[in-house]
């Protein structure tokens, strides 16, 4: 199931990237696999897939020495301070920071480790009070104040959209962050590049493809409904 679920996935990214005259390749799909089981993992990475997103860090710290090397992981979730130490090194890229303090952590033990870590900044585009995630006018700041962090590159912008049944209800959410990645990309700050969206899930990715994302993180899509317990 989990393979024909990547299947239908992926003919709509294909028709979602003609659509809008983008090519395949500029879009990559992040398998959420929280709360599943490593069988679904393995059965996804069987049928080609690579890249993989958890929201906690104790998730990918228990699921990634079971799984082959070559998997990618992304941290998608809200990351407490105290538990960067343990995700540096087994993550490529940390798609949710949202404050400076945050960032000062990641950045030291980025240092500590002697690498340097790739970032998102996490935006709050659609000001929901249940979200994480800087606010939109408060965003070109957070990137000022992070690119000079010795450890960390910032490489774009992350948001998760709210949840609804009309995706086109999301649409001005994508517009909103493209746009503020094109006015941070154009002040040209030291150490930051803006050349990642990570934007659209399960419910809404092909509009996020739409208006450029680079990255869109599906789980329900692929693995069916999450159980928790
Ligand atoms: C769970 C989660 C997703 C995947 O959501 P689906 O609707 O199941 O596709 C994407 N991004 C983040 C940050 C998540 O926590």
């Amino acid at each position: 199931m989990i393979r024909e679920n990547l299947d239908s996935i992926e003919t709509r990214i294909r028709m979602a990237c003609e659509r809008s005259g983008r090519d395949r390749s500029s879009v990559h799909l992040i398998a959420v696999t929280k709360t599943k089981p490593l069988e679904m993992l393995r059965e996804a990475y069987d049928a080609g897939q690579r890249d993989f997103g958890e929201n906690k860090v104790q998730e990918i710290c228990r699921k990634k020495p079971e799984l082959p090397d070559d998997l990618r992981w992304h941290m998608i979730g809200h990351l407490q301070r105290n538990k960067v130490r343990q995700l540096i090194g087994q993550t490529v890229l940390i798609h949710s920071v949202d404050s400076y303090r945050l960032a000062e952590t990641i950045s030291a033990e980025a240092v500590k480790a002697q690498i340097v870590m790739p970032v998102l900044i996490e935006v709050n585009a659609a000001k929901e009070d249940s979200k994480y995630g800087v606010m939109p006018e408060n965003t070109e700041e957070l990137v000022r104040a992070v690119s000079g962090l010795p450890g960390i590159h910032v490489e774009g912008l992350m948001t998760i959209a709210p949840y609804t049944d009309d995706p086109e209800t999301n649409r001005p959410y994508f517009v909103l962050l493209r746009q503020l990645a094109v006015d941070i990309d154009n002040k040209c700050i030291d150490n930051v590049s803006m050349g990642k969206l990570s934007m659209g899930m399960t419910g809404d990715f092909e509009v996020a493809i739409e208006e450029g994302a680079t990255h869109i993180r599906v789980g329900t899509g692929i693995f069916g409904e999450r159980i928790y317990t």
